[in-house]
């Protein structure tokens, strides 16, 4: 058995979940497959204990070794811009506890996801299998070289911030295909969507975003 409670924490809990898909709704996500799969992936489970009843709450929380979950509507804004391009291989940078990588991993085919932290993969690969989501696959890497045995990717999204666009990302990403990507310095951040056309990238600048940076190199930490 596992030892997430997949159900949720007291009776209350898909009451509140409904309340954060409204929420998210009135802050403009639009995409009901993205609203679908914020109601129904237990966040809690992503959480320690101790936060877990806060869950449901559209704010990013710290999951650990100077990290954070991202704030819901961070989420679901990023999977929704992804999904526009109907991107059946998905590359991840930033698997944290790996709540994105299991949103991503009910709307499209294959998820491969990179995380720096070597204490956070267990984690994350755990809820992940709770979640029977296999088609997602993680490993602890250097998110700036992205997973070149498994390229091209039709979608890419970063989960931490560069202050520039990785370049072998750029390499990686498919004809046809968009990174979404925060690019900037710390808490001054710019949500990007890059598409990768027969005639070169366009980038379009969306909101100002607060992320954790996108570090070179893996840590054992
Ligand atoms: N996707 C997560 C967000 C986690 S926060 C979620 O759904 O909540 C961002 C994560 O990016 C952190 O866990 C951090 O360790 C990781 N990260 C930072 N630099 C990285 C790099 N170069 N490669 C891979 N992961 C990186």
């Amino acid at each position: 058995m596992s030892r997430f409670d997949l159900r949720g924490i007291g009776m209350t809990s898909q009451r509140t979940r409904d309340r954060l898909v409204v929420r998210l709704r009135e802050r403009g996500i639009e995409n009901e497959r993205v609203l679908g799969q914020v109601a129904s992936i237990p966040r809690h489970i992503f959480i320690d204990e101790a936060l877990a009843h806060r869950a449901y709450e559209d704010t990013s929380l710290p999951i650990g070794h100077g990290q954070t979950i991202s704030q819901p509507f961070i989420v679901a804004l990023m999977t929704q811009l992804l999904l526009e391009v109907n991107p059946l291989r998905v590359l991840e940078i930033g698997t944290g506890c790996g709540y994105q990588t299991a949103i991503l991993a009910q709307l499209c085919r294959k998820i491969f996801s990179i995380e720096r932290i070597d204490a956070l993969h267990p984690g994350a690969k755990e809820r992940l299998n709770a979640l029977g989501l296999r088609n997602a696959v993680t490993k602890v890497g250097d998110g700036y070289e992205g997973w070149a045995v498994h390229a091209p990717f039709d979608g890419i999204i970063v989960t931490a911030a560069p202050t520039e666009v990785p370049p072998e990302l750029l390499n990686q990403l498919a004809e046809g295909g968009r990174m979404v990507v925060p690019v900037g310095i710390d808490g001054v951040q710019q949500l990007k969507v890059i598409d990768r056309t027969p005639d070169g990238f366009v980038t379009h600048l969306h909101e100002q975003v607060r992320f954790v940076p996108l570090v070179a190199g893996t840590s054992a930490e």
